[in-house]
């Protein structure tokens, strides 16, 4: 008996349970400190009431002989997949409902994508980046390339003509560095995955936290992407569902490696491993879609875009240079002269009694970075500048 080695050669996870110890033993030393958390990726706000009206309704049903649901599709109910492709529809992309597979969120997919691709491919990662895309790849023993983001690019790395790849992983807007790519910018990537016949993995889990019109929402936005990418999206963040869990991975007709259509390949892949996401949670994402409840999502969001842009005026005040703060609930900023990732996280909290996440925890090019998040509350969010203009 041998376990899958590849494991052996990931990277322990230490950033989160570092985290969580410093802020503990801090806590411990000094319990009238009102410390406050501007690190989470979670959501704070809570499920809207449309999709719990649908949640009420689809438990109903489940426990009524007569619309009792098993089993459903494992690539999802219509009912979703054409909702689904209605909300793309109105940002102006057109998708066609076969392309549309739900699953329970978009982590599964974007590890479970690497199924239907060869072992002796070559994957190009950014740096810093969201770490499942790493991991994944390591637990296959594929080692990845790197392409730099860093202060002279944004954040946002351009393709290199020179540099060869078959799979390219893009994330905008950005987790962790809320950079998000023009249609230009974005075009330059589309243009290079299909001189290479590469597949762009585009994660888009943060699509709606885009306001300004002119920013891609979607790939399929840029000419070309229908041929050379998959997109990934979550209900996570569009709708509070990172506890309900809801996603969907649009694979279009158009992409055929090899004389194989991928749509093809990834109905089959999940159709063998997954059996579908639940009937309940796949009716309340339906609800997100309704008039009523695309509302009432937009006022959510509006409350994390308005965290964000305090932030992001904050650090404006103080000339701090960030990426984010807009059109993305992350905000990115450089740490002071000289400080580490780890020396800020440990000032900030000492100082300001105020918990980020250090940006090499994401890649080495995250050293001498941090990032902040929008998903606190309101009051805390503001007490929280208040802090770092008394400490910078
Ligand atoms: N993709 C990115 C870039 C994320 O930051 C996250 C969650 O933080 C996910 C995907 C996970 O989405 P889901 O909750 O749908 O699995």
């Amino acid at each position: 008996m041998k376990i899958n080695e590849n494991y052996l050669n990931l990277q322990e996870s230490y950033l989160f349970s570092t985290i969580a110890k410093k802020v503990t033993d801090f806590k411990a030393a000094n319990p009238e400190a009102s410390v406050i958390r501007l690190g989470i990726g979670d959501v704070t706000m809570p499920l809207t009431g449309s999709v719990i009206k649908s949640l009420h309704a689809a438990v109903e049903e489940m426990g009524n002989a007569d619309t009792f649901r098993g089993y459903g599709p494992e690539q999802g109910y219509d009912f979703l997949r054409e909702a689904v492709a209605g909300y793309y529809g109105q940002h102006g992309t057109v998708i066609d409902s076969s392309e549309i597979f739900v699953s329970d969120g978009a982590k599964c997919d974007v590890a479970n994508i690497l199924d239907i691709f060869g072992q002796d491919n070559k994957v190009l990662l950014p740096n810093p980046v969201y770490p499942v895309y790493l991991d994944t790849n390591t637990m296959i023993g594929r080692e990845v390339g790197y392409i730099d983001a860093n202060m002279e690019n944004g954040f946002l790395p351009l393709p290199n003509k020179e540099q060869q790849a078959d799979l390219i992983y893009l994330c905008s807007p950005n987790n962790p560095t809320g950079a998000v790519y023009s249609k230009d910018d974005l075009k330059l990537w589309v243009d290079y995955a299909n001189a290479q016949d590469a597949i762009i993995l585009y994660d888009a889990a943060y699509e709606a936290f885009i306001t300004d019109e002119d920013l891609p929402r979607s790939i399929y936005e840029i000419p070309g992407a229908r041929n050379c990418a998959i997109e990934f999206n979550s209900f996570s963040k569009t709708a509070g569902f990172t506890g309900t869990r809801l996603g969907y991975t649009i694979v279009p007709q158009e992409l055929i490696r090899d004389g194989n259509s991928l749509n093809k390949l990834w109905m089959r892949r999940q159709s063998t491993k997954f059996n579908g996401a639940p009937y309940i949670t796949q009716r309340a994402g339906a609800a997100v879609f309704t008039p009523e409840g695309l509302s009432e999502i937009q006022q959510n969001l509006e409350y994390y875009r308005e965290n964000a842009s305090i932030i992001a005026k904050g650090l404006d005040e103080l000339g701090i240079w960030y990426t984010g703060g807009k059109n993305s609930p992350y905000i990115w900023l450089k740490t002071p002269e000289s400080m580490t990732s780890w020396e800020f996280f440990d000032f900030l909290l000492e100082k300001a009694w105020l918990v980020g996440t250090p940006g090499v925890g994401f890649g080495a090019n995250g050293e001498g970075f941090f990032r902040l998040t929008a998903f606190g509350n309101r009051e805390q969010t503001i007490e929280a500048m208040d802090r770092i203009r008394k400490i910078w």
